[in-house]
């Protein structure tokens, strides 16, 4: 068992302009952040970390609170991301919805190659990114786990270990298939710092800033702190989701499900 906490920051799209970038749904807006907002936040963060790892190398890490960065659903922006990334010598995980590669505002193949081989983690995020993955059947999740995995490899010619949950509800076979597939680092949208092992994967929590989440929450989110605030926050969400589940569906199919 890990005993090492780790920070793990979950952003989506950077870019001034929302139109260009990710998925195109209402439930986006909030987790589109404007350029000179996210390097505000990197500056917050960077006041508590030297630098971000890559969780490939995490057993070799000495420190005891470490900082990883990562990216989900593989929208156009993430180029960008990525550069900005490097020119501070930071390392970031970029997760990919492997259905759009190569639609109009994600990633295509020559991008994604790109910015792996600027030294970044590449991941999958899902085939499809279904809504409610706790939802799917045990072989759907294999399949979404499975045929995303295999994409990208495809692409990248090299084995794929790391993953992220598409709007992060999970249950116990969301981790049980993606391990099946030898997936062995998988991202959580669960506000924690200590990652956990099951079913022979590596889990990690994350925090999830919003274009509208105030300097001083990323402050205490890179410091360790706040974490219960917000895993209470998302639970009561979650449990008003399941409570109310038939007038969340609806929610989902008008495209306002978070990603
Ligand atoms: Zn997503």
């Amino acid at each position: 068992m890990m005993t090492r906490h780790v920070i793990s920051f979950l952003y989506h799209e950077v870019t001034d302009n929302p139109k260009i970038s990710g998925f195109q749904v209402v439930g986006a807006l909030p987790y589109i952040h404007k350029v000179s907002h996210f390097l505000s936040d990197l500056d917050l963060i960077l006041k508590h970390f030297k630098k971000s790892e890559s969780v490939i190398n995490l057993s070799s890490l000495k420190d005891m609170l470490n900082l990883i960065l990562t990216f989900d659903d593989g929208g156009s922006s993430a180029v960008s991301i990525a550069k900005i990334l490097s020119d501070k010598g930071l390392v970031g995980h970029f997760f990919i919805t492997t259905s759009m590669i190569g639609a109009d505002t994600f990633l295509n193949t020559d991008q994604i190659k790109n910015i792996r081989k600027m030294g970044h983690v590449i991941g999958t995020h899902s085939h499809t990114h279904p809504s409610i993955f706790r939802d799917l059947s045990y072989d759907q999740k294999i399949d979404e786990w499975g045929k995303s995995k295999k994409i990208l490899e495809d692409i990248l010619g090299e084995k794929i270990s790391t993953a992220s949950i598409p709007g992060g509800d999970m249950d116990d076979d969301t981790i049980r298939a993606a391990g099946d597939v030898g997936i062995e680092f998988l991202f959580t949208s669960e506000p924690s710092y200590r990652p956990y092992e099951k079913f022979g994967v590596l889990v990690f929590g994350r925090v999830c800033p919003k274009n509208t989440t105030a300097a001083s929450q990323i402050n205490q989110w890179a410091q360790g702190k706040g974490f219960l605030k917000s895993l209470l926050i998302r639970k009561a969400k979650n449990f008003m989701r399941i409570s109310l589940k038939p007038l969340y569906s609806v929610f989902v199919k008008k495209g306002k499900s978070t990603l």
